[in-house]
């Protein structure tokens, strides 16, 4: 972070680029009455005939209130995979640079990294799933733009040491990506109150998981407000819809109910794992800081297949580098969960 120089890390297409500017941009409502007459909208009134804005001001005012931070460091969009997408577009140049990534983590770096034609180093997690430092550090050179880092991470579900993520904050001159898309679950903080140290963090979160709001499709990320000004050039106008802005709002303004539902979801989570623990087919039962839990058993794919024909759909992470013969189950209600562990305390 010492040599850290944001200018170096865009590409020079988007650092050159002239942003669309659309009516919304052109004219800012004030909130008086006029007649818009602007943007070809139909001018019959159904509730969405007219353009969101694309700022979603009300939106990152909440959030910025919430998360003492300032709205200029908010981006917003389509999922954290829009978010993600458009932090891969801003940095990496097609067939040149490269990003580093630990599985096992979340797929979508990966794809991402497909999809924009950058070269993806793996650096797999040490078998305590916590980042190997000391060989991320080695794989790093001047083409190296970004590193993911998940936690806590997806599928082993716990949050990675502190001191770790700091030495990479410390060490790596590009953009490390923090996603804390399981942080209301988490016991350790976010670090979003880090960003004022360190101008190479960007953080993740989402509405998708301890929000409840997968099916509206909305992301976020936090950042210095230099990194926000050129995500906020290439993201398409109107990325969030006026129906995801307005249910958004709802949802963060009633915190009460949020926080009330992660409690219940992190007591049924200590039941799932008292169950698990007891059964004889389960090896390995990891630590959870998320929503899930990760077991290692003694046959994933037997077992993945004997739940499914109870009409219960885990995941299989058995395919993943480290997680052989392990199975993701996500907590559910506590019915759904009394039902699962009846089921696992049944199969033979
Ligand atoms: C579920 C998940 C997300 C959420 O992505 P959205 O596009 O916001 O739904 C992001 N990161 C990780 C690690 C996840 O597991």
């Amino acid at each position: 972070m010492k040599g850290f120089d944001l200018n170096k890390l865009v590409r020079e297409s988007v650092q050159k680029l002239q942003p669309y500017s659309s009516a919304r941009d052109e004219y800012v409502s004030d909130g008086s009455e006029m007649i818009f007459l602007d943007a070809n909208e139909n001018p019959y009134d159904n509730g969405v005939n007219r353009y969101p804005d694309p700022y979603q001001r009300s939106l990152k005012s909440v959030l910025a209130d919430q998360k003492s931070i300032s709205e200029n460091q908010i981006l917003l969009g389509n999922g954290s995979d829009e978010v993600l997408d458009l932090i891969y577009r801003a940095f990496c140049e097609p067939n040149q640079d490269n990003i580093i990534t630990l599985p096992p983590t979340y797929g979508m770096y990966k794809v991402l990294a497909g999809i924009n034609a950058v070269k993806n180093k793996e650096v797999l997690l040490t078998n305590d799933f916590e980042p190997n430092v000391d060989e991320i550090l080695k794989v790093v050179d001047i083409k190296t733009k970004l590193l993911f880092i998940c936690s806590p991470n997806n599928p082993t579900a716990n949050s990675f040491h502190k001191e770790k993520i700091e030495r990479l904050l410390k060490s790596f001159n590009g953009l490390v990506v923090i996603d804390e898309a399981y942080i209301d679950f988490s016991k350790d903080e976010s670090w979003l109150s880090q960003l004022i140290n360190y101008p190479n963090l960007i953080v993740t979160q989402t509405l998708s998981k301890a929000y409840g709001l997968a099916g509206i499709r909305l992301g976020v990320c936090y950042a210095s407000e230099e990194i926000i000004g050129v995500l906020n050039k290439i993201k398409p106008p109107y990325n969030v819809n006026q129906l995801t802005q307005q249910h958004a709002l709802q949802r963060v303004l009633n915190q009460d109910l949020v926080q009330q539902e992660v409690k219940h979801i992190l007591k049924e989570r200590q039941e799932l794992m008292k169950a698990l623990e007891s059964l004889e087919f389960v090896e390995v039962l990891y630590p959870t800081d998320a929503n899930f839990i990760l077991a290692k058993v003694d046959d994933a794919n037997k077992r993945y297949q004997q739940l499914l024909n109870k009409q219960v759909v885990v995941r299989n992470r058995s395919t993943q580098p480290l997680c052989e013969n392990t199975l993701r189950f996500t907590v559910g209600t506590p019915e759904e969960n009394k039902k699962l562990i009846a089921i696992l305390k049944e199969l033979e």
